[in-house]
């Protein structure tokens, strides 16, 4: 899925040209380190459902957010997803309808899931944070802290083979690092057992700056590759 007629899809998907790649061939080579993450938080020992664990959430007040939140905006897809997505909080439609990923970030996300080959009902969609900070800001560290009961629950009950950690935010909170974007992406990050993390631009940012679209892609082609390679 990573040739170069893929490329050509998503970048026809992503409303830009398509010219070849002429990135060299060790490319790949430089992309495999594997960089352990510390956990962040002790995990629930309790045995829950997704289903369980959403209703659980759903009239949160541990931290301020929740005194503006329209809906908790807990994540959607296949409880059972090879594919994670974690963004960094909600907006301002994801607020008003429960659903992340919905406004024109969302659309971009959905061509982006497409172009891999895969169905955005076939893999998993949630954020750092479950409630929108207001006027769109990022998410303070305290209300990450506190939301990451629920998302470190979702990653452990869903096991998905590789986690895509969508733009600085959500990558420096699951890493617990201070590097920048650029420092995190070109890594094959190892977050537990069972998981593998690549960090990519959020879809918004894309939207801002479509110029790194082609790079978004070179992240996306080693997802592709890690979930082909999974046994
Ligand atoms: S953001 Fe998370 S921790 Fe804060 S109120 Fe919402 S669900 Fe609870």
């Amino acid at each position: 899925l990573d040739g170069k007629g893929d490329f050509a899809q998503y970048l026809s998907l992503l409303g830009i040209d398509f010219y070849p790649s002429t990135e060299p061939k060790t490319e790949r080579t430089h992309r495999t380190e594997i960089h352990v993450a510390e956990p962040s938080v002790e995990f629930h020992e309790a045995r829950v459902t997704l289903a369980q664990l959403e209703r659980e959430a759903a009239g949160c007040q541990r931290c301020s957010l929740a005194s503006e939140r329209s809906h908790i905006v807990f994540g959607s897809g296949d409880a059972q997803a090879k594919l994670m997505f974690i963004g960094e909080g909600p907006g301002a439609q994801e607020d008003q309808q429960g659903q992340p990923f919905v406004g024109k970030a969302g659309q971009l996300l959905n061509a982006i899931i497409q172009a891999m080959g895969l169905e955005r009902n076939k893999v998993y969609i949630t954020n750092i944070v479950k409630c929108r900070p207001p006027e769109n800001r990022d998410p303070k560290p305290g209300e990450m802290e506190a939301c990451s009961l629920y998302l470190h629950q979702q990653i452990e009950l869903i096991k998905p083979t590789v986690i895509v950690a969508l733009g600085r935010v959500a990558a420096q909170f699951l890493l617990k690092s201070g590097e920048p974007l650029a420092r995190l992406r070109h890594t094959i990050h190892q977050l537990n057992d069972h998981s593998k993390l690549v960090v990519t631009y959020h879809p918004a940012y894309l939207l801002r700056s479509p110029d790194q679209k082609r790079k978004s892609w070179d992240d996306l082609k080693q997802v592709i590759t890690l979930l082909g390679n999974r046994s």
